[in-house]
């Protein structure tokens, strides 16, 4: 046996001798008072944890602001001369741009100047002049039914109300809404188009996808006075920045309202429920 210090042995627990025997200095703590003082304080300071609402008084308030500062004097963009043309170019534009029904009705329009001149039609003659707005069939088919049923129910006067306007063939809610509106001035329901049924959801103003819900929906969140122009807003803010795909959040007003999940730039926090 060498005499003289010999190498140490790692021990079989793992633990190196010495150590064992060694307090492990403990964290500091608080006497209990003083966690109890700081916890008060924490509550007091803390702010209230409010959960997020959409369709808050205020946050609908400053949607429709928003709207009304980026689109002060908008209105249908359908070109129109009088009630019966309206319904004829709000038909046509049915799954069309409204730039294309423009470049066909006033060609149609002077063609066939009054409703008695459509009413006199049979479909298949309004065909060749509609086929590019597509779906023309069906709408050739509605036109001629709608001027017929004007001129023998209400006297070659497109009726005002909306009852009366939804026994027209081919016109539901979204046709009596923006004829009744626009042409008559009076607020009876919102339009639901393409562009609002995907800006309302955006804006989770509504978590429907079917138009009369929608309706229902933001007719209870704008103010009734509104729910014309507020029609035409969303649809000018569908086309022009909040479009289908790749909306322009960079450059849209209302971006910092918005928190729907397909946005394409964004300055808030995008919570879980958002949709598109
Ligand atoms: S921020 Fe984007 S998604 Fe939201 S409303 Fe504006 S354009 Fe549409």
């Amino acid at each position: 046996m060498p005499r003289g210090n010999m190498p140490r042995q790692p021990s079989r627990s793992g633990r190196q001798e010495g150590v064992r025997g060694k307090k492990l200095p403990l964290p500091k703590t608080l006497p209990i008072r003083n966690l109890r003082a700081k916890a008060l304080q924490a509550g007091r300071n803390a702010r209230p944890t409010r959960a997020y609402n959409p369709l808050a008084p205020e946050r609908v308030r400053q949607v429709l602001e928003g709207l009304d500062r980026l689109y002060p004097d908008v209105t249908c963009a359908l070109t129109h001369r009088s009630a019966w043309e309206l319904v004829v170019a709000t038909i046509l534009s049915a799954q069309c741009t409204d730039v294309r029904v423009n470049m066909v009705t006033p060609g149609l329009f002077e063609k066939y100047p009054t409703v008695q001149d459509f009413a006199a039609l049979e479909p298949e003659q309004l065909e060749p002049d509609i086929r590019s707005t597509g779906f023309f069939r069906n709408k050739s088919k509605s036109v001629v039914g709608a001027a017929r049923k004007i001129v023998s129910d209400f006297g070659g006067v497109v009726p005002q109300t909306m009852d009366e306007l939804l026994t027209l063939p081919g016109v539901a809610r979204k046709t009596a809404n923006v004829v009744l509106g626009t042409w008559f001035q009076k607020n009876e329901g919102v339009v639901v188009d393409t562009h609002v049924t995907r800006i309302a959801r955006r804006l989770e103003l509504t978590r429907h996808d079917d138009a009369p819900k929608i309706e229902q929906d933001l007719m209870a969140i704008v103010p009734r006075d509104h729910w014309t122009q507020f029609s035409h807003q969303v649809i000018w803010h569908g086309r022009k920045l909040c479009l289908a795909r790749g909306p322009k959040c960079a450059d849209c007003g209302l971006e910092k309202l918005c928190h729907a999940a397909d946005k394409t730039w964004s300055t808030v926090e995008i919570h879980k429920a958002a949709k598109p």
